[in-house]
């Protein structure tokens, strides 16, 4: 029988063909439109059917890949990708993700590859520091914000001490338990709450001030109302960097209602954590000493490929009661004394080797150049904010925070100002030259600029005011 590759030399030549294809695909990038522009099921149905009885070299497929599947891509390595928050890929993270598939390490426990947990716990402890977070919180790697804040929860359902890991929710006498964010936290939190079983009606919403930021007094009167009404509060999440138009929760003081409450804080800092990289930008991390969890996403803005995000908590051993199983299967069994099996933090028991893209990133660009570039970055969004300011008929529906600035066309009337907003949005996307998004704050229909990508220069940025001003 046939082994399924014979040797690696057709692997060797078409990995150097690859990464020459990568290389060229990186320089050349801009001569793609950021959005593609095919129709649904264009790209399905040039693919047969059924997977082929047959294969073919490699040297067909990297041609397929370039014809085939290349324009069903939206090109989010774009330095002109503004929209949504950009997943901001880097050189060092791309080998790292090749050497991973390379090794294929699965992480279950530490013996099944001793490097794997052990990156990890280095490379959450350089973050931690580096994001200037207290010392000590522990840290752990999963894919996605959403799946931590769902940990992060998990967590905090545990530590009302009401025994649902071993008992459950169903079938007894439990008052309902209430998890409150603003009305600007992200879906995440919904979704983390309904599959924890506080349901739709668990999640209470809180209103925010002016600038979006979550109103505290708002808070202190629902978790009021709420245990009146013999309801449970169990945790409080504040977001640091909305997804809309990243303001930030007062922490100081939401952290201090959290903790008279006894309520568990959670802070969602998935896009923005990442700039606290940047020391001058530390003030807005104040009271996150109080934080019981913390999400931060190194794939949104700190240069790593998806998926890499990041839960750091005070309570590991909150977090372990919660997921660590009753009784260890026997092959699972340990021999050795590990200070850590990530398994047991967690849902998933196999484990990407994600901790050797953080290495490579810290390692190869050094924590200042990260910093620069977010400072860079910012400097663009104020940039772009003080612009449009400047120009007739454009308000500016929030203040610029961190890289994200949310604008509007004004015209005489709320349909007439919405229908120009999205027909600028329609002209700079269909330009193919940029990539923006939209949201809709206090019922105004906007345009979100958010700046991440490691190449972006100002004159990317500027673009969008040349779009503005050709109108
Ligand atoms: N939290 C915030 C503030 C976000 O903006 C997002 C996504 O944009 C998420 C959480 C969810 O992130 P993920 O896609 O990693 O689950």
């Amino acid at each position: 029988m046939p082994k399924l590759d014979p040797n690696s030399d057709e692997f060797r030549a078409a990995g150097h063909r690859l990464v020459d294809w990568a290389a060229d695909y990186l320089d050349g990038i801009e001569q793609y439109d950021v959005l593609s522009r095919v129709q649904p099921g264009d790209i399905e149905q040039q693919f047969a059917a059924t997977a082929p009885d047959d294969g073919r070299p490699y040297d067909a497929l990297i041609t397929d890949f370039a014809k085939k599947i290349v324009p069903g891509i939206t090109h989010w390595n774009h330095p002109a990708f503004f929209a949504y928050f950009s997943i901001t890929g880097s050189q060092a993270g791309i080998l790292a993700e090749l050497l991973t598939a390379v090794i294929n390490a699965n992480g279950m426990v530490w013996r099944t590859s001793p490097s794997l947990t052990e990156l990890e716990t280095v490379t959450m402890r350089w973050l931690r520091d580096a994001l200037g977070l207290p010392s000590n919180l522990f840290g752990i790697i999963n894919d996605t914000a959403s799946i931590n804040s769902f940990l992060g929860l998990a967590a905090a359902r545990e530590a009302l001490g009401l025994d649902i890991r071993m008992q459950g929710m169903t079938g007894r006498d439990l008052p309902p338990l209430r998890v409150y964010c603003s009305e600007h936290a992200h879906s995440s939190i919904e979704k983390a709450a309904l599959a924890l079983g506080f349901g739709v009606k668990g999640v209470v919403k809180i209103a925010s001030d002016e600038n979006y930021r979550m109103l505290p007094e708002a808070l202190e009167e629902a978790i009021a109302r709420d245990r009146a009404a013999g309801a449970l509060p169990c945790a409080v999440v504040a977001t640091l960097g909305t997804t809309s138009t990243a303001s930030v929760d007062p922490l100081p003081r939401i952290g201090e209602i959290a903790e008279r409450e006894k309520l568990w804080l959670h802070v969602d800092a998935a896009y923005a954590g990442s700039a606290m990289i940047v020391p001058e930008l530390r003030a807005m991390w104040n009271g996150i000493e109080r934080a019981d969890s913390i999400v931060v996403n190194p794939h949104k803005w700190m240069f790593t490929p998806i998926d890499c995000s990041v839960l750091f908590t005070r309570h590991p051993e909150v977090l372990r009661t919660a997921f660590a199983v009753a009784e260890v299967p026997a092959y699972l069994t340990l021999t050795d004394s590990a200070e850590v099996n990530y398994m047991d933090y967690g849902l998933q028991l196999g484990r990407r080797f994600r901790a050797l893209k953080l290495w490579m990133i810290f390692e190869h660009y050094g924590v200042e150049r990260l910093r620069n570039v977010i400072r860079e970055q910012i400097g663009f969004a104020s940039r772009l904010a003080e612009e449009l300011q400047q120009r007739e008929g454009i308000e500016l529906l929030a203040p610029a925070s961190f890289s994200v600035v949310v604008f509007r066309v004004v015209r005489e009337d709320e349909a007439a100002s919405e229908r120009a907003t999205m027909e600028l949005i329609e002209k700079m996307n269909e330009s193919g030259q940029l990539f923006v998004s939209h949201t809709r704050l206090r019922g105004h229909y906007g345009i979100r600029v958010a700046i991440g990508n490691g190449a972006t220069e100002w004159k990317h940025v500027a673009q969008i005011l040349t779009h503005i001003d050709e109108r």
